[in-house]
């Protein structure tokens, strides 16, 4: 049976001390999670040490980081090595994200790179992709999505995919408040493992998790994660306060 996850994406947000106390907040509540359902925490570079300190007898719920470099080790000045994050203790690392591809200019190539890079030093990857709003307009996410996978993960075999998970996150519902429907949101989940279905075979794409990102919060998350190719969700704003992140977990436990 393949996992649900919900993932925090804290973005460039929190000083180390309110990224203390939220972690504590959180775990204080903490609903029971288990080997299917479990949680992963994002916060930038700085608090990963802390955040793996705070979540370290805590079993199913794990820290990843928000980007990985695509270079391996060298000089490339206020970068992060994949081979850093995992020797810090850090089991997962975000790539692809949109307001990375947007601002930073991260292209396809250097999403692959990255992907291979994480996967040689075993993290396990959160690949986001998704259509900005012109896409969508024209109607053509179907293809645009599909592409992006193609792109940054054919080059994977079967193994190797199992260690991704896929966040897809329209970018017109990143930040904006304007939520995909939940009709919206299962057919691009169906449509995604229905491309992977085609590349590696209807088991491996049935075991992937697909999370659903963009304006998800603690009233659409249960109608999104009832959705039969919903596997839960990469969260940004919402993931900030315990008392909104919360009930987002005890949605993916409902489900
Ligand atoms: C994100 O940045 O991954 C995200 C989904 O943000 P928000 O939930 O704030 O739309």
């Amino acid at each position: 049976m393949r996992k649900k996850i919900v993932a925090a994406n804290w973005k460039m947000n929190l000083t180390i001390e309110e990224g203390k106390t939220l972690v504590e907040n959180l775990l204080n509540q903490l609903p029971e999670l288990n080997e299917s359902k479990q949680v992963v925490i994002a916060p930038s570079y700085v608090h990963l040490a802390q955040t793996t300190q705070l979540l370290d007898e805590y079993e199913h719920i794990h820290v990843a980081a928000q980007n990985v470099s695509s270079e391996a080790a060298g000089a490339f000045t206020g970068e992060v090595s994949a081979a850093m994050l995992r020797s810090a203790g850090v089991p997962y690392a975000i790539i692809g994200h949109s307001e990375r591809r947007q601002y930073f200019n991260e292209s396809d190539s250097m999403l692959a790179k990255k992907i291979d890079l994480a996967l040689a030093n075993n993290l396990r990857v959160i690949f986001c992709c998704g259509e900005p709003l012109e896409v969508r307009d024209a109607e053509r996410q179907n293809e645009y999505v599909a592409n992006q996978i193609a792109a940054a993960l054919y080059h994977l075999d079967a193994t190797q995919l199992q260690q991704i998970i896929v966040a897809y996150e329209p970018i017109w519902a990143i930040g904006t408040g304007r939520t995909a429907s939940s009709q919206q949101a299962q057919d691009m989940h169906a449509h995604i493992r229905h491309t992977l279905a085609g590349k590696y075979g209807a088991s491996v794409a049935d075991n992937m998790t697909i999370l659903y990102g963009g304006s998800c919060n603690d009233k659409n998350a249960p109608e999104l994660f009832a959705c039969p190719d919903v596997d839960g969700g990469l969260i940004g704003g919402a993931s900030l306060k315990a008392e909104t992140f919360l009930p987002i977990i005890q949605a993916m436990l409902a489900k």
